[in-house]
């Protein structure tokens, strides 16, 4: 069986080579692996800043600092599983709808093949296409999305696919088990009063930032853990989610929000759920002079990879 791993970098420098996410094999397989890394370079989304099509090549650049072993969750990633960088997915800048069907069948050969894809945005326009191709597959399954927008709006601009509007086309389609389904972090200004209100009585719970603050992580983690439940996920991450102290490369930052430290004991808090695939997406590189965010978000899609390991541990021994 092919096992799939990083360079290691005590025996190559990790300034060397070309940069692919944790220096693992860039592959276009689907055989023995568990996970693929997967560029989704697209950004005719964004309602505002723009470049979030560049977010897969920054996250990849520093992703060279990852090391195997991951010291909190105690697992040393590639002793339990094998994974590639995919390369990025064909799309084709400024046609969404284009697009969002290249995204789709991109991803088809790897959820066919029972690998968990870890995708790395572009705007969170992507999500759509990829809960497309997850529901194939899998059927509805339950969202788990970070972020400080809900991104449950109607339209922009007269138009029904924008960053701002994947999680109501989402249930529209019959993409999500609302009833598991959970969104955390919203935070800033909003269009009206019942903005949010809106996206619970789509049928979402919906925990504010200053909501989280006030429960506290380790009541929010069990919030998030008895809502999902038994039932098979998919974790999407706007990396504007976090503070845009820690993460100012971003196209819609919003003040106020969690620290690095808060966000990585939250996502290793979902240890033990059914994950079937993860993305991160609106990381602008321009927006981002010191790689802090590019840095970040690597880190967390390092705590997505740990949490596949770790359930393949736990499933080896059981
Ligand atoms: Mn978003
Ligand atoms: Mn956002």
């Amino acid at each position: 069986m092919p096992d799939y791993r990083p360079v290691d970098p005590r025996k190559s420098p990790r300034f060397a080579g070309i940069k692919t996410f944790m220096r693992l094999p860039h592959l276009e397989t689907t055989e023995g692996i568990d996970f693929a890394v997967v560029g989704v370079p697209f950004d005719t989304g964004a309602s505002f800043r723009v470049g979030a099509r560049f977010g897969p090549e920054a996250i990849r650049s520093v992703s060279a600092l990852l090391r195997h072993y991951n010291e909190v969750l105690d697992v040393g990633i590639f002793d339990h599983c094998s994974g590639v960088d995919y390369g990025d997915l064909p799309v084709n800048p400024g046609y969404i709808e284009d697009s969002y069907e290249m995204i789709e069948e991109g991803l088809e050969p790897l959820l066919d093949a029972g690998v968990v894809p870890v995708m790395l945005g572009g705007d969170h326009s992507v999500t759509l296409p990829e809960l497309r191709a997850v529901a194939k597959k899998y059927g509805p399954v339950a969202l788990i999305h970070f972020d400080s927008h809900s991104d449950t709006g109607d339209k922009r601009f007269g138009k029904k696919y924008t960053h701002g509007t994947p999680m109501r086309r989402a249930l529209e389609e019959g993409l999500l088990l609302v009833e598991n389904s959970i969104q955390v972090g919203m935070r800033g200004s909003i269009y009206a009063r019942d903005s949010l209100d809106e996206a619970r009585e789509m049928g979402f719970d919906l925990v504010t930032t200053n909501q989280a603050f006030e429960m506290g992580l380790e009541a929010l983690i069990k919030r998030i853990r008895d809502r999902v439940g038994d039932a098979k996920a998919f974790v999407s991450f706007d990396i504007d989610f976090i503070d845009p102290a820690y993460a100012p490369g971003t196209g819609t930052p919003e003040v106020g929000g969690f620290t690095s430290r808060e966000t990585l004991r939250l996502v290793r808090g979902l240890d033990g759920l059914d994950i079937v695939a993860y993305d991160m997406v609106e990381v602008l590189p321009q927006y981002d002079p010191s790689q802090v965010t590019a840095l970040l978000a690597a880190n967390i899609v390092y705590e997505f990879i740990s949490l596949i390991a770790l359930g393949k541990k736990r499933g080896a021994s059981a």
